[in-house]
């Protein structure tokens, strides 16, 4: 398929699904090609594992602006957020499934969400002690780049963990770009994201969209 036939919501400068005039919608636009889909997507919402969740996520979603004499202002960071949602959601067991290298942060959020009255289960990606020889790495593949013992992430593990705790609601906190992939593939309950890793922007993925400019042209440039 060309790339002009593409849904490409985020090279649309046409915007019409956040207002009432979706008649001037674009022919590639998904509220033209995708009548149906959007129908049973709506229909899904009516089921009873999402229609709380879903009209309580957006509750919360207001009550993170609030209304000032200057205009609105932001409120509630997300951590803040993540528990005023559970806690709208009636949850009371929370599933932590985090990177090793985020083990401070975990345990911060740990004791952030035991204050708030939550009962906390944490699983760290390397549950399990397994070589990454197991899933076919070589020595010259590893971090050390050396013939030695190097634990794997382990997100199947974390996910099936927290399966088995029957947690409520899960945070993910740090997890590798494609062990999160896993861990939301195999993990049963809805889960929610409140760190994303990035090795070299304290975990602020954003900040290199940001700084577009000459500091990070490679990113820009074009490859088959
Ligand atoms: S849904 Fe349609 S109008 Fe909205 S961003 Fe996507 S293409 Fe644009």
């Amino acid at each position: 398929m060309s790339d002009d036939l593409l849904t490409q919501c985020s090279l649309c400068a046409k915007r019409v699904c956040s207002s009432e005039h979706t008649d001037e919608a674009l022919d590639t636009c998904p509220m033209v090609t995708s009548k149906d889909i959007l129908d049973s997507a709506l229909a899904k919402y009516a089921k009873p594992e999402f229609f709380d969740f879903a009209r309580n996520a957006s509750i919360q979603e207001a009550q993170c602006h609030a209304q000032t004499p200057f205009g609105k202002t932001m409120i509630h960071p997300r951590v803040e957020e993540t528990y005023l949602f559970a806690k709208k959601m009636g949850y009371k067991k929370l599933g932590l499934a985090f990177c090793m290298g985020l083990s401070n942060e975990a345990k911060m959020l740990t004791e952030i969400l035991q204050n708030k009255g939550f009962e906390v289960v944490s699983v760290g990606c390397k549950c399990g002690a397994v070589d990454k020889g197991k899933i076919g790495l070589k020595p010259e593949e590893k971090i050390s780049q050396k013939d030695r013992f190097e634990a794997m992430c382990n997100p199947i593990a974390q996910a099936e963990i927290l399966n088995n705790e029957k947690t409520d609601f899960n945070i993910l906190v740090g997890l590798c770009v494609g062990h999160d992939s896993l861990f939301l593939k195999n993990v049963e309950q809805l889960t929610t994201v409140m760190i994303v890793k990035d090795r070299v922007t304290g975990h602020n993925p954003a900040a290199v969209l940001y700084a577009k400019g000459p500091y990070y042209r490679r990113l820009y440039q074009k490859e088959s």
